[in-house]
């Protein structure tokens, strides 16, 4: 029952997580911040799921003391403080959010698409060191002005929508072929879209191909004063490229949210030269706006990261539904009724060799099958089903059955 179900919260995560596993009646027992890896591995042995942020390291040496977890939650983008692979060896999905901070991060580019039209970064440094600067030349509205968005993803469709509705054109370019949202136009090619945007913005994951995916030859196609904003990743921008086609007035401004080299911690001094060889040139130039990687840093951002690492945990661990997770098969099926004809939900992870599933059917096959999937990624595969006529006695024979399949990682019964 859920009832008997221990979560284990560290690192403070956002209080709409705890209310939904709270609702859910799990016994929580919750952190402000990370602990110590004694302290961890005590913990971690009983609990059968985990929540935590960037800063616990959950590595083999820890995971491997964890009897009972079936899933962890990274309350958070990133899941490198998590070894994925073992992880998945254990029968251990993990999930994270990679998209709650979307509406963050449109917001900030739209705010820094007026800025750089208006200079507004320049305006407000001259002033705070007293000087008084009143200028129309080359400042401008944004409307009528074309933004040409390079990746209409969730961020990028969401700007478009923003963009839109302030009066810009919105043209997109996309490896993919997506849906426009409103009067949004893709174009066949990165070069079209740079030849025609007033404003270039970059919303790619980081892949080899999206490496220095504007460098000098695309900064050379761009429109003579047209502008470029980075908050995607540090690597798709070649910084030092741009520098270049700032120097000569080809790009005038330029904002940047993510760089190749980002320090792991706030404080001064962090932000290098030695890292970041470009740093002292960039800072010199006119219209250039830099922040420290703040694009899905907002209080809306985090409480979304909440329900949405919360929400899959619970359908993981109630429902055995696996969407999402990010080193795990993706198996789901639509919320069974367990009440209803004596049913059972088979959840069952294994190694993905060749055989296993004629073993397993064989064990199913004494009952109803009324549905059944199974997926697999890399050396594991996951497989749900759904069985109807089970007698309750047994349940258990059911269980020692599957248990004892060759090549089982894990097996659990919903009933
Ligand atoms: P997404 O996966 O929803 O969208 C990415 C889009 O890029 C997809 O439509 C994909 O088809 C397209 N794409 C992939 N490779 C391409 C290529 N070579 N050329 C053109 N298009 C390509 O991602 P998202 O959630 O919109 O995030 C976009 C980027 O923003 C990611 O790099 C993400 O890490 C970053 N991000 C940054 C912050 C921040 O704080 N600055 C916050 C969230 C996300």
């Amino acid at each position: 029952s859920t009832g008997d179900i221990k979560i284990l919260l560290l690192e403070n995560v956002n209080q709409t997580a705890i209310e939904i596993f709270s609702g859910q009646g799990y016994q929580v027992e919750f952190y402000k911040s990370s602990l110590g890896d004694e302290e961890l591995i005590e913990k971690i042995q009983e609990v059968h799921a985990i929540g935590i942020r960037s800063k616990t390291k959950l590595s083999e040496k820890i995971l491997k003391h964890a009897k009972n977890l079936v899933v962890i939650g990274c309350f958070c983008i990133g899941t490198n403080q998590v070894d994925l692979e073992f992880a998945a060896k254990s029968g251990i999905a993990v999930f994270n959010s990679p998209f709650s901070n979307s509406r963050s991060v449109a917001e900030l580019v739209i705010a820094e698409i007026i800025t750089l039209a208006r200079q507004l970064g320049d305006r407000s440094i001259e002033l705070h060191t007293g000087t008084w600067n009143k200028v129309s030349a080359k400042c401008w509205e944004i409307r009528g002005k074309t933004l040409g968005i390079v990746g209409y993803g969730h961020i990028g469709a969401q700007l478009s929508v923003l963009a839109e509705s302030m009066g810009m054109n919105v043209i997109y370019y996309d490896v993919n072929m997506i849906m426009s949202l409103g009067t949004a136009k893709q174009v066949n090619t990165l070069d079209e879209l740079l030849g025609k945007a007033d404003f270039v913005t970059l919303h790619v994951p980081e892949t080899p191909e999206t490496a220095n995916l504007l460098s000098t030859p695309q900064f050379a196609a761009m429109k003579d004063g047209s502008y470029v904003i980075n908050a995607s990743r540090g690597t798709v921008v070649d910084i030092q490229a741009l520098v270049e086609a700032m120097k000569v007035g080809k790009i005038a401004g330029a904002a940047l949210d993510v760089y190749p080299n980002e320090p792991a911690k706030n404080g001064a001094g962090l932000f290098s030269n030695e890292l970041n060889p470009w740093i002292s040139e960039l800072t010199s130039l006119r219209n250039v706006i830099l922040t420290p990687h703040i694009g899905g840093s907002t209080e809306e951002a985090q409480s979304a990261i909440g329900i949405e690492v919360a929400s899959a945990l619970v359908k993981y661990v109630n429902e055995g539904s696996s969407s999402g997770a990010v080193n795990f098969p993706e198996v789901s099926l639509r919320a069974l009724d367990l009440d209803q004809n004596n049913s059972v939900r088979v959840l069952y992870v294994h190694q993905n060799v060749p055989g296993v599933l004629k073993t397993v059917n064989n064990v199913l096959g004494n009952h109803n099958i009324e549905k059944q999937f199974s997926d697999s990624r890399g050396d594991i595969a996951y497989l749900m089903a759904d069985i109807s006529q089970v007698d309750s006695a047994d349940i258990k024979s059911l269980y020692e059955q599957l248990e004892n399949t060759p090549y089982k990682i894990v097996t659990r019964l919903l009933y």
